[in-house]
């Protein structure tokens, strides 16, 4: 049978990369619109990704006993000390979106150093008596301009060095090889294939 999982999360983008990484290895991925799950939004206020990664999974943990993932994850720029990170979201919201934040962001680098690292931190619960925890981190630079149409949130700006190319000048099945989402996914899989939860 699938192993099946439910991913605590409102964002149709990271759903739709986490199904096509896990679902290739018999993992049925549901997300909570899809089971007519709705829960009061959680205030993400932990210090760290696995905190807000528990926080959204522990409040999924009240309406159901099946697996269920949650993913934290932000962008660390070094000009802007480490800045949006855990804040990634409410920084693009603050902004007026995503596409005002990255203009943002292009303005007040300039000149400065481009360092910048995307992390993400799954954390797996209801299958182990306590959380477990997968991280991804991808270090890469700012470009000077956006560049490509794929992804979401911050994808035209953050070049992955291993690439040398943004995440948004990617093809789907590109980013999901290199991106943060997919090393703390493929530490997820591999911890279910060795427990043979999926094959
Ligand atoms: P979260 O939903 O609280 O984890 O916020 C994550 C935020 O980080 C997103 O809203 C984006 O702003 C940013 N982010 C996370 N992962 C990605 C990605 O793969 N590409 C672009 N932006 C991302």
């Amino acid at each position: 049978m699938n192993f099946e999982l439910l991913v605590a999360t409102s964002n149709q983008h990271k759903l739709k990369e986490i199904r096509q990484i896990l679902s290739p290895h018999h993992i049925t991925v549901y997300g909570m619109s899809d089971l007519n799950i709705s829960i009061e939004e959680v205030e993400e206020n932990g210090k760290t990704y696995f905190d807000n990664a528990l926080i959204k999974a522990t409040a999924l943990q009240k309406v159901t006993k099946m697996p269920i993932i949650a993913d934290d994850s932000g962008i660390e720029i070094e000009a802007m000390d480490n800045m949006p990170g855990l804040m990634s979201a409410r920084y693009a919201e603050s902004c007026g979106g995503h596409d005002k934040a990255i203009q943002q962001i292009l303005k007040s680098i300039k000149g400065k150093s481009r360092k910048a690292k995307f992390i993400c931190d799954i954390v797996l619960v209801n299958v182990e008596d306590k959380p477990l925890r997968f991280e991804g981190v991808v270090n890469g630079h700012i470009a000077e301009k956006v560049d490509g149409n794929g992804g979401f949130g911050y994808d035209p700006i953050f070049i992955c060095d291993e690439i040398g190319k943004t995440y948004a000048s990617l093809s789907e099945q590109e980013k999901n090889k290199v991106s943060h989402r997919a090393k703390a996914l493929q530490k997820l899989l591999t911890y279910l294939l060795i427990n043979n939860r999926c094959y």
